[in-house]
């Protein structure tokens, strides 16, 4: 047995999901609520959420997009104009059937009941998702092809009644940013489709150190009412897939069920192409998994709500000031310092605890760089450097100035060994399988990778193996649609494209 003690219990290996929940609780990030399947997200967690926000919204409008907000609850009417998509929502809507609590006075409890009255003549779906109400005003708002194209995201909370509720990864009420753009022709709003699902492969590798696989997802597996979706999958530390953001192509379905027409360059009434696209805070859950470990969180830099933790170690009174005032001057220096474009954010923590404490609650938060700096480091200008993307045990005496120099290049080499480990971890997981045998064998194992297969089976047929092995087509990746003929690992059909399995939260 071994003696390696670890900040959290169970580990990985022992039982993951167990771990899961306790490295959410561990950094403090955020915990389940009275609300069936929602959750409260505390500063920690929160904090991370506003860095994804801003990060990503600055992308957006490099992109040509503008932020609106359109209302939370749904007139029925709408969700049912567009059948494949209301049937795929239906059983995860929550509705509003009343707009009046009456108070009733129990006369055996003497307790006054709040009771729903008010009836509403036609109730109100809670968004799931806002391509109807967004298309409402689209309607409205696009007379010419002159209004087009027309590019939107809203910043929003959406309620999808889910059934197995787990933080971060899949809740009740979740926060996401949904796009919405309307464009003239099917090739414009294709490139649309295409330019979001690379902006979100690009920001899970350069800003969350997370390597994805982007493809399309089977007809099986669309969003409902889409023409074409497209994934980016990401594989986390049980080799478990998550689907982290998606990206559709909605061609007329959606502008024909809203009426979304406008005059074109010839004068004749045509229907405009529409997409939608939405990344969560299922992203966050999905950072946890892929990059915590047996000690805690460990945040990529750029979203790291701080960066850096100055711990002054103030042994004896004499020097406390002296020791406080160093911190301080560091941490200033420092917020003087750019990564990406953005102020380092550090933190001094002067809080009168015990030393070994702070350094673990630090640890388990996943900050990425801790410094100390103790009465004898003032005298030989010096810190204690320690990286959480290394052994706990590991530290570095660095000389001050030098490391204020390297400062921003540490979070950088921090953010690439997450992705270079990250993305090793995800290749030697996905193992290329032809055989129909050798396909039913893999999933009898514990924490089976991915397999990717030659694929020219039906729905039908995908079903069923889904079905039979609890798996499902995470993508058909990209990249893999024209490789070398090959027998469908179920038909023996010849096929060009190759197909991607896995389990999935
Ligand atoms: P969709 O509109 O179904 O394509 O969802 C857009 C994105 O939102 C998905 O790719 C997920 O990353 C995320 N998502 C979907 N359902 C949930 C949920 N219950 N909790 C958190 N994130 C979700």
């Amino acid at each position: 047995m071994s003696n390696d003690k670890t900040a959290i219990t169970p580990t990985r290996a022992q039982d993951f999901p167990e771990w899961y929940q306790q490295v959410v609780r561990a950094a403090d990030m955020a915990e389940n609520s009275e609300t069936r399947g929602c959750m409260v997200i505390k500063p920690w967690g929160y904090g991370i959420w506003e860095l994804i926000q801003q990060q990503l919204d600055r992308r957006f409008k490099a992109t040509g997009h503008q932020n609106a907000y359109f209302p939370l609850l749904i007139p029925l009417s709408y969700l049912e104009k567009e059948a494949e998509h209301a049937e795929g929502f239906a059983t995860e809507c929550a509705v509003v059937t009343h707009h009046r609590l009456e108070a009733q006075k129990d006369e055996v409890t003497g307790k006054t009941r709040m009771i729903p009255t008010g009836e509403l003549a036609e109730p109100y779906v809670i968004r799931p998702t806002s391509e109807t109400i967004i298309g409402a005003a689209f309607a409205r708002w696009v007379q010419s092809y002159r209004d087009l194209p027309l590019l939107i995201n809203q910043w929003a909370n959406v309620m999808r009644w889910e059934m197995r509720p787990r933080l971060f990864l899949r809740t009740a009420e979740f926060l996401w940013q949904e796009g919405h753009t309307a464009h003239e022709t099917m090739d414009e709003a294709i490139v649309e489709t295409r330019m979001i699902h690379g902006l979100y492969e690009e920001f899970l590798r350069d800003h969350l150190a997370i390597p994805v696989i982007p493809g399309e997802k089977t007809e099986n597996e669309r969003f409902p009412g889409a023409d074409m979706t497209l994934t980016v999958e990401a594989m986390v530390q049980d080799r478990k897939a998550i689907q982290a953001g998606t990206s559709h192509y909605l061609g007329q379905n959606f502008s024909k069920a809203q009426d979304i027409s406008f005059t074109g360059r010839d004068g004749t009434i045509q229907h405009a192409h529409t997409t939608s696209w939405g990344v969560s805070t299922r992203m966050i859950g999905t950072l946890i998994m892929a990059h915590a470990d047996d000690d805690g969180l460990v945040l990529p830099p750029r979203v790291a709500t701080q960066q850096i933790v100055i711990t002054p170690v103030t042994p004896k009174e004499d020097t406390r000031d002296a020791v406080l005032a160093s911190c301080q001057a560091l941490a200033s220096t420092l917020r003087n310092q750019s990564f990406h474009g953005e102020p380092l954010r550090v933190h001094v923590d002067t809080r009168d605890i015990n030393g070994g404490v702070k350094k673990w609650e630090w640890i388990k938060k996943g900050v990425p760089v801790r410094i100390e700096i103790g009465p004898r480091d003032i005298e030989t200008r010096k810190v204690c450097l320690q990286r959480r993307d290394q052994a706990v045990t590991a530290k570095e005496f660095a000389d001050k100035e030098d490391f204020i120099q390297r400062a921003a290049d540490i979070l950088q080499e921090i953010h690439d060994s997450l992705l270079a480990k990250a993305t090793t971890f995800r290749d030697e997981n996905i193992t290329p399988c032809d055989s129909i045998e050798a396909f039913h064998a893999h999933w009898g194992q514990d924490n089976p990778g991915w397999l990717i297969t030659p694929w020219a089976g039906s729905p039908e047929q995908e079903d069923e193996l889904s079905g039979q092995h609890k798996i499902s087509i995470r993508c058909l990746p990209l990249d893999k649609q024209d490789e070398p003929d090959a027998p469908c690992v179920l038909t023996g059909v010849p096929t060009r494209g190759r197909a991607i399995w896995g389990r999935s939260y």
